[in-house]
């Protein structure tokens, strides 16, 4: 019986994977750029890292963390974000210290057990970016430009960038006490989930997903009205640089983002086509997080975006396909079969991108590989072209054969100009 994956677990195949690498080329380029380094965390981490930054009335926290007991009895979690251990791995080898601000960016697989739909899995990659020492508006912006930066060069279709402020520890308390106090005088139209979590949380009020709660409480008091003069300030200063680069992003005043560490800046980004996950990527600014898991009073802000939604969102380009060969060699015989190894190793090791049929295939089969794989030459290598030591040429776009014109001595380069003129002449002869 044929094993399949786990529910949530995907396979990303290659028509996929150049995609993939196509986005974190893009992302990578961009991170330089803005002088952003990588760090490469650890999948597993201990739990405890997690119920104490993300915040232990979070959905993540409350039902989604992957985690098992070590057998030296320590509890662990697959990572289901990568914020804190970028914060771990700040703290735990003290890059304060080494370092005025941090700026770091990291790919990778996180894991949640959400129930699996479109555009959501149980093991989903991210890519994030984190900046760690520095408070000010200008960060906020800084962070808010590259991740629009990144957008536009990805041609995320339909990208938008949403902003709120969340405050902080000053306004907060207000704030939260008069959510509460509409919370409970709307307790008998809340989802279970939310009447449940509304003393200790009741921020999830604005987050819930249930659609009868979140029309019961459209009117529900927002964070932005309440905020301190220093976080409004902060605020418009954080517009008003961005503005000033053309980046507007959308006032999204009940954002309140899933995890309890945010504070002032928070933002998502939604796109189009994505059905009900549209949302591609989100983060904020998360002051007293790296205190609270044992560092320096360092604040930060960062972002994640998900890679299998952007995959889904990029706009179709050339360069995120997958790359085809540029010759194809079809050998006929086993003399001639030895010989186009060679060939393709000589020319491979000269950067070439080369395929080659073996096992004494038809010329007819050859074809039809090389048409599959998308090579626009194939290099016939029969018996007699072996015997006068030169290659036929097929040009596969302009179905023509240009019988022995390369010598198989020529150099990976030498071909490339051979192919090139013999193009160019057949489509000058044909004009
Ligand atoms: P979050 O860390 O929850 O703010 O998520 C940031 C981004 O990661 C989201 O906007 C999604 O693009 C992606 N993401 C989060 N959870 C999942 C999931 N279960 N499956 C696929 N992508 C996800």
């Amino acid at each position: 019986m044929k094993i399949m994956s786990v529910k949530g677990f995907h396979d990303v195949l290659p028509d996929e994977s150049a995609r993939w690498q196509w986005i974190e080329q893009q992302a990578r380029e961009v991170f330089a750029r803005y002088a952003f380094a990588e760090v490469r965390i650890p999948i597993v981490e201990r739990t405890e890292l997690f119920s104490r930054s993300i915040g232990e009335t979070t959905d993540i926290v409350e039902k989604e963390m992957y985690t098992f007991t070590d057998r030296d009895g320590s509890s662990l979690t697959l990572r289901p974000e990568g914020t804190a251990s970028i914060v771990r791995a700040y703290v735990e080898h003290a890059l304060n210290q080494r370092e005025a601000v941090s700026k770091l960016f990291y790919f990778g697989p996180m894991f949640r057990r959400e129930r699996p739909q479109k555009g959501r899995l149980r093991q989903f990659s991210q890519v994030g970016a984190e900046v760690i020492g520095r408070d000010d508006a200008a960060t906020d912006a800084e962070v808010l430009l590259l991740l629009h930066d990144l957008l536009s060069r990805l041609q995320v279709s339909g990208a938008q960038i949403e902003l709120n402020s969340l405050g902080c520890f000053a306004c907060r308390p207000a704030y939260r006490a008069a959510l509460l106090a509409y919370g409970e005088a709307h307790r008998q139209v809340l989802c279970e989930n939310c009447s449940r979590r509304l003393e200790r949380n009741p921020l999830r009020l604005l987050d819930c997903k249930d659609r009868a709660c979140r029309e019961s409480t459209a009117d529900a008091p927002v964070m932005i009205d309440y905020l301190c003069t220093p976080c409004r300030a902060h605020f418009d200063t954080v517009c008003a640089l961005l503005a000033r680069e053309g980046v507007e992003p959308r006032l999204n005043r009940r954002m309140v983002r899933g995890l309890d560490y945010y504070c002032r800046t928070a933002f998502e980004v939604v796109a189009e086509g994505l059905g009900a996950q549209n949302a591609v990527g989100g983060g904020g600014r998360y002051d007293g997080l790296v205190k609270a898991l044992g560092g320096p009073d360092a604040p930060g802000i960062g972002f994640a975006l998900g890679v299998e939604r952007l995959v889904l969102a990029v706009a179709d380009h050339e360069a995120a396909r997958p790359s085809l060969p540029e010759v194809f060699i079809a050998p006929m015989g086993s003399a001639a079969e030895a010989e186009a190894m060679h060939l393709a190793h000589r020319w491979r090791c000269d950067g070439m991108r080369v395929e080659m049929a073996s096992g004494g295939k038809s010329l007819k089969s050859q074809m039809r590989l090389a048409d599959k794989v998308g090579s626009p030459y194939v290099l016939i290598l029969g018996e007699d072209e072996l015997a006068a030591q030169v290659l036929t040429v097929r040009d596969m776009v302009a179905k023509r054969d240009f019988p022995r014109v390369v010598a198989l001595s020529s150099s990976a380069t030498a071909l490339r100009q051979a192919l090139v003129q013999l193009t160019s002449a057949a489509v000058e002869q044909h004009a």
